[in-house]
């Protein structure tokens, strides 16, 4: 598994839920790709679960597709 997904979080911290996921390289957990950097506790999914009703960045999500053209379960792999 190259990428996962981990939380940011809002004003209300963990209690309050993931505000939205982050898309980080497994080398490096802690830095999104699209440059925020995620506390290093942030729950964590693995990234086959990006587009499956969590509410992902947008930036991260385009990054992603670049550097990951071919999503899990694509037929035309
Ligand atoms: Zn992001």
């Amino acid at each position: 598994m190259t990428h996962q997904l981990r939380a940011e979080y809002g004003p209300a911290g963990r209690s309050g839920g993931a505000k939205q996921w982050h898309v980080v390289r497994s080398a490096n957990l802690v830095a999104a790709l699209c440059g925020r950097d995620i506390e290093p506790d942030a729950e964590t999914k693995p990234a086959e679960e990006w587009g499956t009703g969590l509410r992902a960045c947008q930036q991260c999500g385009s990054l992603y597709m670049h550097e990951v053209p071919h999503m899990p379960g694509d037929p035309h792999r």
